[in-house]
């Protein structure tokens, strides 16, 4: 019994043919005889689980209950089978998905595929799907609350009813630009492997955007100056989405940074950016006010991330302007930067290949 076995596995490491064929398949895949020892280990298998695997029993590297059984059932001529496998890294966990099939007289075959970044959207997504139903539910709340207060207790308040008429329009505005936001949101995401194609001056655009925060500026009692090139600067770059992104970056910058009096608008040209390791256009958006702690600095562009979540909502804000600026970023190519000091300001910067 024990030489059949021996040459059993022996085949299959002789086996040039299958070697080659396993040496070939991207996942890490590996063969395990049936005296239970690994026969097989392509390189992608070394490289996940290191030299050596080879001779030895498979219980020494797969001891978790559900792949024992997954084996033992192939071996015994089950069916192909999946099963999930979470790897702790030193940075972050890998999950795989691991095919174990029946290979006749050779054994059963694993092989793993990373499954890591389907399992992580799936769970972005769903985050999302609940951060959204939460900002809607809260103005809702509100406006139910209201409603029903107005149908009793303040029916024939006429004060009570105007104040409250005024709560609830601000309410339904809220609401209104967070739907005004995802819709934005989506068409950016839908568009994102779609690059602009035609040529615009960027000046020009970041002249008219800033203009339109005018109204805003000065009901803060906020400065905002623009220094950029007397020519045009012709970029490839979406009008429209330009537009949107300079906006946000302004409005944050008297909403949040409003305390420091003023907001420096600049575009620059720039021969050789070292993000983009070519030529570039900057847009930087700087204000003086407080700044942000940098703990937040590396999550703000993350859809629904606030820094100051109170703040925001009595700002108005839906939390998703830095993530539409992102992910036009992303559809131009380009680069949106973030450096802050506490007590000094930040400055937003996005960069666009020229
Ligand atoms: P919001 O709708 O809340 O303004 P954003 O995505 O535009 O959402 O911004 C995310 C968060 O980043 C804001 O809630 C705020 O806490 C912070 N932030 C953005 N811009 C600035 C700024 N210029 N100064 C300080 N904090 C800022």
């Amino acid at each position: 019994m024990r030489i059949d076995v021996d040459v059993e596995r022996q085949a299959a490491l002789d086996d040039p043919q299958f070697a080659s064929l396993l040496a070939g398949v991207p996942l890490p895949m590996l063969l395990i005889g049936h005296d239970l020892r690994v026969t097989a280990a392509n390189p992608a298998a070394e490289a996940l689980f290191g030299p050596g695997l080879t001779g030895r029993h498979y219980m020494t590297q797969f001891r978790q209950p559900a792949i024992v059984a997954a084996i033992e059932r192939a071996l015994a001529g089950g069916q192909v089978s999946q099963t999930r496998l979470v790897l702790t890294g030193p940075g972050r966990d890998t999950i795989y998905r691991i095919h174990c099939a029946l290979q006749g007289p050779r054994g059963v075959s694993l092989a793993f595929e990373d499954i890591s970044e389907i399992e992580q959207a799936s769970i972005i997504r769903r985050d999302f799907v609940a951060n959204v139903s939460h900002e809607l539910r809260t103005p809702l709340t509100a406006l139910l609350g209201f409603i029903e207060t107005l149908r009793g207790a303040a029916r024939d308040d006429p004060a009570a009813r105007d104040r409250f008429l005024a709560i609830m329009a601000g309410e339904a505005m809220r609401m209104n630009r967070l739907v005004a936001d995802l819709l934005s949101l989506s068409r950016v995401e839908s568009e994102e492997r779609v690059r602009p194609s035609e040529r615009i001056d960027i000046v020009a655009v970041v002249r008219s955007a800033v203009m339109t925060q005018r109204a805003l500026a000065e009901a803060s009692g906020v400065a905002v100056g623009l220094t950029a090139p007397e020519g045009p600067v012709s970029v490839a770059a979406d009008a429209d989405q330009m537009t949107q992104v300079i906006h946000n970056l302004v409005e944050n910058a008297i909403k949040y940074g409003g305390s420091g009096g003023k907001v420096q608008v600049a575009v620059s040209e720039d021969d050789n950016n070292s993000l983009l390791r070519g030529p570039a256009v900057s847009i930087t958006v700087q204000d003086f006010g407080e700044g942000i702690d940098p703990i937040h600095l590396p999550r703000l562009s993350e859809r629904f991330y606030r820094a100051d979540a109170h703040r925001s909502r009595q700002k108005g804000g839906t939390g998703l302007g830095l993530a539409i600026v992102k992910h036009i970023m992303q559809r131009h190519r380009g680069r949106l930067r973030i450096e802050s000091r506490q007590g000094e300001g930040s400055v937003f910067t996005v960069i666009l290949p020229r």
